[in-house]
């Protein structure tokens, strides 16, 4: 297919790679000059606005950091929806609340152009080796026309149901994920105050029921594993400002259903704290820092 793909960042950059290998032709745009530079090189088409992205494509994606940046993408000047024709389909890909994608199902319907949202679930590692979770809300019918693009870039692709579903099950899965870490963050500060050594709590908790995957893949420890941000000066897989997005959206959709506030709200506020403390672009295990945690090897 021809695909037209808007944010090729740490996300959109390996996502649109398994597309490229599997054949499709994808034409690129990004604000970020030198973020379109590496996915020219890695093969696609460069379009200098997302309008001129989607001339001639059968199918979009977005992939971008905001839901502000998604609006704009879309429907602003030179958006996708300026380019895109009859008959194709837009997959937002980017985490935003399940509003926008009713909101963008109904800009774009009138011109015959059906929208899913399709979050992922995965980070970087799971994109770079196109074994995402891909939750889609919207038509069956269009899910079904974009699947050979979602089988590309993940294993697991769910249809949740209507339009903003999949956003739902998203911002669920981030709320699980954001609030284990600031309970990673707790525990692991308890530990160096009790005078355990972070490497021993990880060995006992990734055998015993605190367990999790948000544990194997970012300890909030340095010199506990390769693998883990902490270990790297933080370096993000995504970043504590995408978790406080993630959260803050979460919160909204908590408010408007009248569902208890906590453990989320406490969490929120932690990576708000990290945020003032100048750690918003660090991994987010990094609120562990703003916890007492440590940041070095210490
Ligand atoms: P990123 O900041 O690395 O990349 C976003 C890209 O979008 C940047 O290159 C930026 O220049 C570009 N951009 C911003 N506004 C634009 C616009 N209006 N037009 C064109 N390009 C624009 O972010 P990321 O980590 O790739 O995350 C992207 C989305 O994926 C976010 O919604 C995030 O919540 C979600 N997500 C990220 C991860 C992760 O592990 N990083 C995991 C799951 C979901």
């Amino acid at each position: 297919m021809r695909v037209a793909f808007v944010g090729v960042g740490r996300m959109g950059r390996p996502m649109l790679g398994h597309l490229l290998e599997a054949g499709h032709e994808v034409r690129a745009f990004d604000l970020d000059a030198a973020a379109l530079d590496a996915a020219v090189a890695d093969g696609c088409v460069r379009a200098g606005s997302a309008r001129e992205a989607a001339d001639g494509a059968e199918a979009a994606i977005t992939m971008l950091p905001s839901p502000a940046a998604v609006e704009a993408a879309v429907l602003g000047a030179d958006g996708l929806a300026q380019g895109l024709a009859a008959g194709t389909v837009l997959a937002d890909m980017s985490t935003a609340p399940p509003a926008l994608s009713r909101t963008l199902r109904d800009a774009l319907a009138p011109a015959g152009v059906d929208v899913l949202d399709a979050p992922v679930s995965g980070g970087t590692i799971g994109a770079e080796a196109g074994t995402l979770s891909i939750m889609v809300g919207g038509e069956a019918a269009a899910l079904e026309r974009a699947r050979p693009l979602f089988e590309a870039m993940g294993k697991l692709v769910v249809h949740v149901g209507g339009h903003g579903a999949g956003q739902a099950a998203k911002l669920c899965n981030n709320l699980l994920a954001g609030i284990h870490m600031t309970a990673l963050g707790q525990a692991v500060a308890l530990a160096r105050a009790e005078g355990l050594d972070p490497a021993v709590l990880y060995e006992i908790v990734t055998n015993s029921t605190g367990d999790s995957r948000v544990c194997r893949t970012r300890f909030p420890a340095p010199g506990v594993a390769d693998v883990h941000p902490a270990n790297h000066d933080w370096a993000p897989m995504f970043t504590v400002d995408l978790m406080e997005k993630d959260l803050s959206l979460a919160e909204a959709l908590v408010a408007e259903h009248e569902v208890v506030a906590e453990p989320l709200a406490s969490a929120l506020a932690w990576y708000r704290r990290a945020q003032a403390n100048g750690l918003g672009g660090l991994d987010y295990s990094a609120v562990s820092v703003a916890m007492g945690g440590g940041r070095g090897a210490d």
